[in-house]
């Protein structure tokens, strides 16, 4: 299965994914996890991607393209991956569309989470995250059992450094102009779901099997 969760900024990808991921045992390829990890590490790359995250930009394409075709060459996406965040340009899609035809396979499916932009930075401002599993949470939407304590491992939770309303506002910005093409993108290649990423997350998810076929 090899599957792109497509949506704004606080759509619902991440906690989707989650449950997507343990059901289809693929991997979960997170272009935004791969960066908050290297920023902690203190990488290189984690230098260069800090302040486009921080000012709700996106990162050069350059950069993201190889970090995800060289994660598609690893053993553990041989039968399939879920990427989450990425592509967000067109470039980025014509790049993936060129790696995957080098590996001989092709996309089964997208998932466009839709939700309506007032919503997204309630969700991102709410959203909670554990620093150990990174597991997602948010205040009022779905909370952890003990606040700002994550209900799997015990660890603290923290909130995203670009989870302020004013760098959400200008995620959103960024993803009308630069993201949103993508639905067209896909819809022209027969392979785009729309799910409607307003409903409770467990109704979503049940939705994405049905797409993704049980
Ligand atoms: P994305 O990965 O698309 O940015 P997340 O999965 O991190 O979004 O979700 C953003 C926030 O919204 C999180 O705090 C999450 O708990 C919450 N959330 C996710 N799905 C729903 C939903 N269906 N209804 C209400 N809140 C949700
Ligand atoms: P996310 O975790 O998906 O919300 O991404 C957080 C931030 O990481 C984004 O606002 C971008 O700055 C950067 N980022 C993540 N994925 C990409 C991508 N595919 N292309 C460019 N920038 C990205």
């Amino acid at each position: 299965m090899r599957v792109i969760l497509l949506g704004p900024p606080g759509a619902g990808k991440g906690t989707q994914a989650a449950g997507i991921v343990e059901k289809y045992s693929i991997p979960h390829i997170s272009t935004g996890d791969i960066f908050r990890k290297n920023i902690k590490e203190g990488t290189a790359l984690g230098t260069k991607a800090k302040d486009y995250m921080n000012k709700g930009l996106l990162v050069p394409d350059e950069l993201v393209v190889e970090i995800v075709k060289d994660r598609l060459q690893e053993d553990d996406c041989k039968n399939g991956f879920l990427l989450d965040g990425f592509p967000r340009t067109v470039n980025q899609a014509e790049a993936l569309n060129d790696s995957l035809g080098e590996m001989n396979v092709s996309l089964d499916k997208v998932i466009n989470v839709d939700v309506d932009k007032e919503i997204l930075i309630e969700r991102a401002v709410g959203r909670r995250i554990c620093k150990e599993c990174g597991a997602t949470f948010h205040v009022k939407f779905n909370p952890s059992k003990e606040e700002g304590i994550c209900d799997q491992c015990a660890e603290k939770l923290y909130q995203r450094a670009d989870d302020t309303e004013e760098t959400v506002s200008k995620r959103i910005e960024v993803y009308l102009n630069q993201t949103q093409p993508l639905i067209d993108y896909y819809q022209d290649r027969n392979i785009l779901v729309t799910i409607d990423g307003q409903q409770e997350i467990k109704k979503v998810f049940d939705e994405i099997v049905v797409a993704l076929g049980a």
